[in-house]
């Protein structure tokens, strides 16, 4: 069992983003940037977000990424909700980094980071 019990959320980022791009201060290329490995985690490891695609209106995906030097060469990897959870059992806390990608149309944005600890 793990809870998160630090969370920074980067919503107003996003807004932000998402402005630029409506009154054409940034680019498609420049928001809709997921690269290869990002779309295959998103696609094998996340889950569906409850949010349409701000770009292209499609479903998206929400993939977690853990990192900590506790988890030596598994730090930097995409992970399920399960795995989190063994992951913690195991090393204790960890940092937690919520993406989330469209697999359509490559838009990705941070949405929180958090420090997943074990519930004692
Ligand atoms: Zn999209």
């Amino acid at each position: 069992m793990f809870a998160y019990t630090r969370e920074i959320s980067h919503e107003l980022q996003r807004r932000a983003t998402l402005q630029a791009y409506a009154r054409d201060a940034v680019d498609k290329d420049f928001v809709c940037d997921a690269d290869f490995l990002l779309r295959a985690a998103a696609q094998h490891h996340g889950v569906d977000s409850p949010r349409p695609c701000p770009i292209c209106e499609k479903t998206m995906r929400v993939v977690a990424w853990v990192y900590g030097e506790n988890l030596g060469r598994r730090s930097g990897t995409a992970r399920s909700a399960e795995e989190i959870d063994a992951l913690v059992a195991e090393v204790g806390s960890i940092t937690v980094h919520q993406v989330e990608v469209c697999t359509h149309c490559r838009w990705n944005h941070l949405l929180k980071e958090l420090t997943a600890s074990p519930v004692v």
